[in-house]
């Protein structure tokens, strides 16, 4: 493996801590009789603490000398059916194909920050949801995800939609090679469901979020002003009232809750 040069433009950051391996497997439940997907195994570091306790795993990796790699270091794991390689690009990759069923699994990942978004919207919002995700992203992503009181934002809440973030712990830079600029933090997605859209459409919401967050600077009623005309010329000044919200609310100080009944009337 040493003779194989770090990929930047895959992201490629090995984690080398073994107890931020760990941490990720605990934050997962991972137990036997799971089935695990996991994102870019790399060099195979988490796909085997996942494979040690027991649980099925199918892993995507997009590098082709990485997939050479793991045949070899994987060999009878992979004979035995406990570790499925898939030599692909999972952004592109169909998740009904690899035989997932909703909420029939975990997923686990240590992958580039640059698809943490694209990750996140297509395993949270995607009909073949995981039951729990529990992924290495930048720290201050974590931190934003995991924010409340007075500092939602569109990323939290559009995880909180979805499941309950929670920080696990924070891993320096100095734990992957190569060395990235950034520190990262393990986060945990857990109870992942579509209940919160059970009433409620789920591109509506998205639709008054968006608005809701537009300009930074503007007050929610400001931001919500056109939308509110669109659909009928609805009075923002009587729906706050009621909810009951502050005229001068701004949109990170609202609740997901808050954003719902806000969602319904509007
Ligand atoms: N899991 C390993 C670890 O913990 O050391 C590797 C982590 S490294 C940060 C990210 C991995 O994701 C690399 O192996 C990279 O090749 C792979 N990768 C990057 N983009 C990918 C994509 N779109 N689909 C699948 N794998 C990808």
């Amino acid at each position: 493996m040493e003779n194989i040069r770090a990929k930047k433009s895959l992201g490629q950051n090995f984690l080398k801590s073994r107890k931020a391996l760990e941490a990720m497997v605990a934050a997962g439940g991972v137990s036997a009789g799971d089935t695990v997907l996991e994102i870019g195994p790399g060099q195979g570091a988490l796909t085997e603490k996942l494979l040690e306790t027991g649980a099925d795993v199918i892993a995507i990796e997009k590098d082709d000398r990485l997939i050479a790699v793991l045949e070899e270091k994987f060999a009878e794991a992979m004979r035995d059916g406990a570790l499925r390689l898939v030599h692909a690009d999972v952004l592109e990759e169909d998740i009904a194909a690899l035989g997932l069923k909703n909420h029939g699994y975990k997923l686990i990942a240590n992958i580039p920050y640059y698809i943490t978004g694209q990750i996140f919207r297509k395993f949270l919002s995607g009909n073949i949801q995981p039951t729990k995700l529990v992924m290495m992203v930048q720290k201050e992503i974590a931190d934003r995800i995991v924010a409340r009181d007075g500092k939602e934002s569109l990323l939290s809440l559009s995880v909180k939609a979805y499941g309950t973030p929670k920080k696990i712990m924070k891993v320096e830079k100095e734990n992957f090679s190569p060395q990235p600029k950034v520190d990262s933090a393990i986060l945990l997605v857990d109870d992942i469901s579509k209940d919160f859209f059970d009433d409620l459409d789920e591109k509506r919401f998205f639709g008054i979020l968006k608005a809701g967050f537009a300009h930074k600077r503007k007050i929610l009623a400001a931001n919500l002003k056109e939308m509110a005309e669109k659909r009928g010329g609805k009075n923002l000044s009587v729906i706050f009232s009621a909810l009951p919200l502050a005229a001068k609310a701004r949109a990170e100080e609202l609740s997901l809750d808050d954003w719902k009944k806000l969602a319904v009337v509007l």
